[in-house]
């Protein structure tokens, strides 16, 4: 299990904030879900889940493996008085404590990444999915410029994460990631995906059921 430095991470949740706006505008646009019940799976300090349920009547549920993470959730929910709108979860994405068919929408980025057990993580998300449902999984940065501002300021930041940034968002968000995605979606059984991937967007699999 791939461990992060969850205080290291407040950073890098900052740096990121309009990355999150720019991807929230995105799924909501396309999906058309702006009510109902809303996952943010491996949501780190949440700020993808958080930029939906402000944008939107989504009740939200941040689920993440990290106690940590989870903890700046908590922080970020208290201090936005937005509770009552949101739940925290913690488990491994392969065994999600969430009800058949309790979800509308399901979103997660940056995680996928890390998954060990795709085709397990892929089968768990389609459990979820209500009638009608969609899940929007994958990675990006919103943008292309803000891609670059990001992967600069990263690649400046030695101390903020190990290697080369800019060549493992390339390894992320290529053709192979795109390849193995692809091939565990098959897998796993799930009928209707498409995937979207392009340097503006980054590498997105959108469900429907
Ligand atoms: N989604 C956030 C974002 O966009 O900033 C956080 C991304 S961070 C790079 C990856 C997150 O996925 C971490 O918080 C990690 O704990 C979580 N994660 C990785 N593997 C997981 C798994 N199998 N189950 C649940 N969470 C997982």
């Amino acid at each position: 299990m791939m461990k992060f430095d969850a205080q290291k991470y407040r950073q890098t949740d900052q740096r990121f904030t309009p990355v999150y706006q720019q991807i929230a505008d995105q799924i909501l646009s396309a999906t058309g879900k702006t009510s109902g019940v809303c996952v943010d799976l491996g949501c780190g300090p949440g700020g993808l889940g958080k930029a939906l349920l402000d944008k939107s009547d989504l009740f939200v549920h941040f689920f993440d493996q990290s106690v940590e993470m989870l903890e700046q959730v908590d922080e970020k929910m208290s201090a936005a008085g937005t509770h009552w709108r949101s739940s925290i979860i913690c488990g491994d994405i392969a065994c999600i404590d969430l009800a058949d068919a309790s979800v509308d929408l399901a979103v997660s980025r940056g995680s996928i990444f890390f998954w060990e057990d795709l085709e397990a993580a892929f089968r768990e998300i389609e459990r979820i999915l209500a009638s009608g449902g969609w899940g929007y999984i994958g990675g990006g940065f919103g943008s292309r410029q803000l891609k670059e501002e990001i992967t600069s300021q990263m690649n400046a930041d030695p101390d903020n994460i190990k290697g080369d940034f800019r060549n493992k968002i390339k390894r992320n968000l290529g053709p192979e990631s795109r390849e193995r995605f692809e091939k565990a979606l098959q897998r796993s059984g799930i009928g209707n995906y498409s995937i979207v991937q392009n340097e503006d967007i980054g590498l997105w699999i959108q469900i429907r059921k």
